[in-house]
């Protein structure tokens, strides 16, 4: 995982720049609806904690976007454990790895949850509209899309990072971390 810490005010332009589809609509849902279900918390949280974000800034990012609905106190005795949790400071303290493709391909979202893999779970239309709302070309677009119809979701995501990146990813697409660093590392070049 990232030996650099990240904070979290830059992860706004990270999550355009750098983030796989899958953590993008996390981060996109977390700041619209100031709310993720358990599913999307854990995928999410997990990620960050993988990208080099520390638990003291991941839960006032958390606090700061739950707040705007709820209050503080329900924050803190509902919603903070698990992001504690994450990080292996509470529970069975375990040291939790984010998740790799497979396994978060395999979850499926329910109504209100964003967790999951978008190129699997949108539908075909939905996913066009936001690809191209991230000002991806429409031929891009179309063999993206196709790429999802035919299940091959981490080609799909392959395909993104190429075109976002103008170069293809260092490595196949298996680990949204490995996808981001993968990004990072072209970047900061
Ligand atoms: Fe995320 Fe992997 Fe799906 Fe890409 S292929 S969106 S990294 S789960």
């Amino acid at each position: 995982w990232s030996n650099t810490e990240t904070p979290v005010d830059a992860l706004d332009e990270l999550s355009k720049t750098s983030y796989p589809l899958c953590m993008r609509t996390l981060h996109e849902a977390l700041k619209s609806n100031y709310h993720l279900k358990n599913s999307g918390r854990v995928q999410y949280g997990l990620f960050l904690k993988g990208i080099g974000v520390k638990m003291d800034e991941a839960l006032q990012m958390w606090r700061t976007e739950f707040t705007k609905k709820i209050d503080a106190d329900k924050f803190d005795k509902e919603y903070a454990y698990t992001i504690k949790f994450i990080y292996g400071k509470v529970g069975s303290q375990k040291n939790y790895t984010p998740m790799g493709c497979s396994k978060i391909i395999s979850n499926i979202a329910g109504t209100g949850e964003y967790h999951g893999c978008p190129y699997r779970l949108m539908d075909s239309g939905t996913l066009k509209k936001k690809l191209t709302s991230y000002g991806l070309l429409a031929t891009d677009v179309s063999e993206i899309v196709s790429l999802a119809e035919e299940h091959h979701y981490q080609l799909a995501c392959a395909k993104c990072f190429e075109v976002t990146h103008k170069i293809p990813p260092e490595h196949p697409v298996m680990h949204p971390n490995a996808y981001y660093s993968d990004s990072r590392s072209i970047i900061d070049k």
